[in-house]
């Protein structure tokens, strides 16, 4: 069994260990909750500040030229295209995940228009059920939604089905999908993919084009680092760019936006893909977490991920009775998080942040514990543990208040 010496020694011949100073955690926290919304890069507040002294405050409307704002979504595409195995020009940043699955499946839509289903799984992350739904009720009827369990997937596919909707790595328990297999089934029936970076881009080495894609979005605020409620993003593979005529067809998508014409033509590429004014703030703060990721090398965060969530699984299972393991026990199959199932999961997750270890609950029953190479290390996920068995053993779990649900878990 791993001792915390261990732990400490495994930290010490860390490659990534160094990546831990450019944020800013207090001293006080083991932070296991990067997936759900990731740490402040210390780099964030002074660039955001002076984003708005000096470019908004000084050059005031003159920014979006002289500070090149009105290029921040392309930007940040490009830089994060190369996170996920995209070329540039193939991804643009904005609004949040939710809108982006929208634009994704109305492009799905339009690619195959004689087709009527569009498909995904149960248990999937909620807003991605949700927004098509919405899409189904806009379509009056000619739409219509249809959700499988994992394992009937294949089975699901026909020639009927206009998108197929995925979350690379199950944002409950992990479990990854093998993108490249699905997506080759799923074209070999003319049916285009969405994936759902959320829980994968930052996390693992993600390689859209090698799987040859064609459509993905994720989050900017969980292993992106960006803040919260930051930009999230949407890829659309070259080859579709120029085929969809964009649904959310904004004026900043336009061709030439300042012309001010009277009908909309779209531009041409991702640019098209781009609907109102980009949230500069916002943007600038993503921009210090994707930069931070860009210097870091995808395969050591891959390998560290994969041996701190080793580590927390072994650590739980000889030290703790009454958790159950809801996450693949191969690393290789699961993303950057280990989930364990137990009754009383959200009052231990409660008294287990007030004793400094931030995870987060999963209704009904998961704790959810999120690994980020870049800023949690081997002794932090071997004392997340030391402390969860404290908690376990004096039973403090027990106490009404840990049991008072917030508004958020
Ligand atoms: C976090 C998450 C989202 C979030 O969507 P927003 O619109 O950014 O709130 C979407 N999909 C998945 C799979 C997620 O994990």
């Amino acid at each position: 069994m791993t001792t915390l010496d261990d732990a400490r020694r495994l930290d010490t011949a860390d490659p990534l260990a160094g990546f831990r100073e450019r944020f800013a955690l207090p001293d006080s926290v083991i932070y296991l909750d990067g997936n759900s919304l990731g740490a402040l890069p210390k780099a964030t507040s002074g660039r955001v500040e002076a984003v708005v002294q000096s470019e908004w405050g000084e050059d005031l409307i003159r920014a979006w030229n002289t500070r090149d704002w009105i290029s921040a979504p392309k930007r940040l595409g490009d830089k994060i295209a190369r996170l996920i195995g995209a070329a540039p020009g193939e991804v643009i940043a904005g609004e949040s995940t939710s809108v982006n699955i929208f634009k994704a499946l109305c492009a799905c839509l339009q690619l195959t228009p004689e087709r009527s289903v569009i498909l995904s799984e149960t248990g999937n992350f909620p807003t991605d059920a949700y927004m098509m739904e919405g899409l189904a009720a806009l379509s009056g009827g000619r739409i219509r939604q249809v959700l499988v369990e994992r394992d009937a997937i294949d089975a699901a596919l026909t020639d009927d089905v206009a998108a197929l909707l995925l979350t690379h790595t199950h944002y409950k328990s992990g479990q990854l999908h093998d993108m490249k297999a699905v997506t080759a089934r799923a074209q070999a029936l003319g049916i285009p993919v969405i994936w759902d970076l959320s829980h994968s881009a930052g996390a693992m080495p993600v390689a859209l084009n090698d799987c040859e894609a064609d459509f993905a979005v994720g989050c900017g605020y969980k292993y992106l680092n960006g803040g919260p409620g930051a930009p999230a993003f949407l890829f659309v593979a070259k080859r579709h760019q120029d085929r969809v005529f964009p649904v959310l067809s904004g004026w900043l998508g336009h061709a030439r936006p300042f012309d001010f014409d009277d009908r909309y033509e779209p531009a041409a590429g991702i640019d098209r893909f781009q609907c109102g004014t980009p949230a500069i703030l916002g943007m600038a703060a993503l921009e210090c977490g994707v930069d931070i990721l860009l210097d870091a090398d995808m395969q050591e965060i891959r390998i560290k991920s994969q041996a701190l969530g080793d580590l927390f699984i072994e650590q739980v299972e000889d030290r703790l009775d009454g958790f159950e393991l809801r996450s693949p026990r191969a690393a290789g199959e699961r993303g950057s998080q280990v989930s364990f199932a137990h009754e009383h999961g959200y009052a231990i997750m409660q008294a287990l942040i007030e004793r400094g270890v931030i995870g987060d609950f999963r209704a009904p029953d998961i704790l959810r514990f999120g690994f980020t190479p870049l800023y949690a290390g081997y002794a932090d996920v071997w004392t997340a543990v030391d402390i969860l068995a404290d908690v376990m053993q004096s039973g403090v779990w027990q106490d009404a208040r840990f049991n008072i649900r917030s508004a958020v878990t």
